[in-house]
């Protein structure tokens, strides 16, 4: 037996979409060597517990938990995307270093506690010179995640302009990543830097009004090349699409299906008003959509065609985005009510398994790990060792059945329910956190 060697067994441990009880997991070297019913004595018996794959976040900004409670009032009678982006860009213009690092590392424990072990950052506040060329917060961001111990995909994200062919806004200036060479210069240095077991990097372009066209081309190109995930704010609003018919002749998902291939890599996040003959495009060359109800909610964007992506395996990931509430649970339960809302039925987030709490809880595991290139989200050998548990004796989830648990998650529970978490085989007690 190895020196590392752990054998957990819980209550209840999710694998092939259920929750089966008598499962030992045997973990060395922070990853998942075995799992079944081997009849092996644990060395970790997580009583009244439910062990599941650590949650994956695939799209946050992290420094958005700084704008929490802020910009909600409406003194003009209404606001939109647009009239919050100025919110942002108020805190964006006095952020300092140290303000930059206390609001990365709250998001950062919040997810811990709310059961999250991966977050994939899509980060593009890089400087903290106000005209810089410095890339210092990419490194504050780094090491905030390394303290606080979640796993990191840094999703270094390309901004170059203030709309389509315009320059960048004063607030702006702190995203500028200047050219693409320099860009991937940074994103080599990144890649020296990096804890290998915890950290990896992926490519973001903005968005189509922030980056040129022929720059996300050639941002697509080095993804591909360096075999990682890319990322795009697509189709969230209908200002964009309208602005990128009138600057690429195309909307953006459709534009980009022209010139880019696109593959399991690329993500489209929010995809709110993707017309359904460009999203079934999308979807069946294996490209990927990052939702983020809540986000998408306290926007006012608008309701994606979930029941076109939910189908598709590995095809829908969610992302807390704004950080204004950090609970996957209550994500993936938006997916379904939102839908729910919109169509008056029930069920829309179903796969072949006719089964919304599994497909849901997939969105928030194992579709986030491979829209993030990490080998996540999944309870078995070869997959890092990263869960988190659920306290049975919680209020929420006591009385509950065995055979109702998932859905009983998926419907009732939030982050409070998350007993402890665990990142490449190291648990941390979040709860006394
Ligand atoms: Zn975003």
């Amino acid at each position: 037996m190895p020196d590392d060697e752990a054998i957990i067994e819980a209550d209840l441990t999710w694998l092939d979409g259920r929750f089966q009880a008598g499962v030992q997991v045997v973990v060395t070297g922070g990853i998942i060597a075995k799992v079944g019913r081997l009849g092996r004595a644990p060395t970790q018996r997580l009583s009244g517990r439910a062990l599941l794959p650590g949650l994956v976040n695939a799209h946050s900004h992290a420094f958005q938990r700084g704008l929490r409670g802020r910009g909600e009032t409406y003194p003009q009678g209404a606001g939109t995307f647009w009239t919050w982006r100025e919110a942002m860009y108020a805190l964006v213009r006095d952020l300092t270093p140290d303000e930059f690092r206390r609001h990365c590392r709250r998001a950062f424990h919040e997810m811990l506690r709310a059961g999250i072990t991966t977050v994939g950052e899509f980060h593009y506040l890089h400087h903290a010179d106000p005209v810089g060329r410095d890339y210092a917060l990419d490194d504050v961001l780094v090491e905030t995640a390394g303290e606080v111990g979640i796993r990191l995909v840094l999703i270094e994200t390309a901004y170059r302009t203030g709309g389509f062919g315009e320059p960048l806004l004063e607030a702006q200036r702190r995203f500028d990543t200047h050219s693409t060479d320099g860009f991937l210069q940074q994103l080599d240095r990144l890649g020296r830097r990096l804890d290998d077991a915890t950290q990896s990097l992926a490519i973001a372009a903005h968005s189509v009004r922030a980056v040129p066209a022929e720059e996300i081309v050639e941002l697509h190109r080095e993804a591909a090349r360096r075999d990682v995930a890319f990322h795009m704010h697509l189709e969230e609003q209908r200002r964009e699409v309208q602005a990128a018919w009138d600057h690429l002749g195309a909307p953006p998902m459709a534009w980009l299906l022209d010139h880019i291939r696109v593959d399991a890599r690329c993500v489209a996040v929010h995809a709110t008003h993707a017309e359904p003959d460009r999203l079934e495009r999308w979807l069946r060359t294996g490209g990927r959509i990052c939702l983020c109800p809540l986000t998408e909610a306290n926007l006012g964007d608008g309701i994606a065609d979930v029941a076109r992506i939910a189908p598709r395996r590995g095809a829908m990931c969610v992302g807390s985005d704004c950080n204004t509430r950090i609970d996957l649970f209550e994500e993936i339960r938006w997916l379904e009510y939102t839908q729910r809302l919109h169509r008056q039925r029930r069920g829309v987030c179903i796969d072949t398994r006719s089964n919304p709490a599994a497909r849901l809880l997939d969105a928030a595991t194992i579709d986030g790990a491979e829209a993030l290139g990490v080998a996540a989200g999944r309870i078995e050998p070869g997959r890092v060792a990263d869960f988190c548990t659920l306290d049975l004796a919680h209020p929420i989830l006591e009385g509950v059945s065995d055979d109702s648990l998932a859905a009983a998650i998926v419907f009732g529970a939030t982050a409070e329910c998350v007993r402890d978490v665990c990142v490449a085989g190291r648990w941390c007690e979040v709860r006394s956190a």
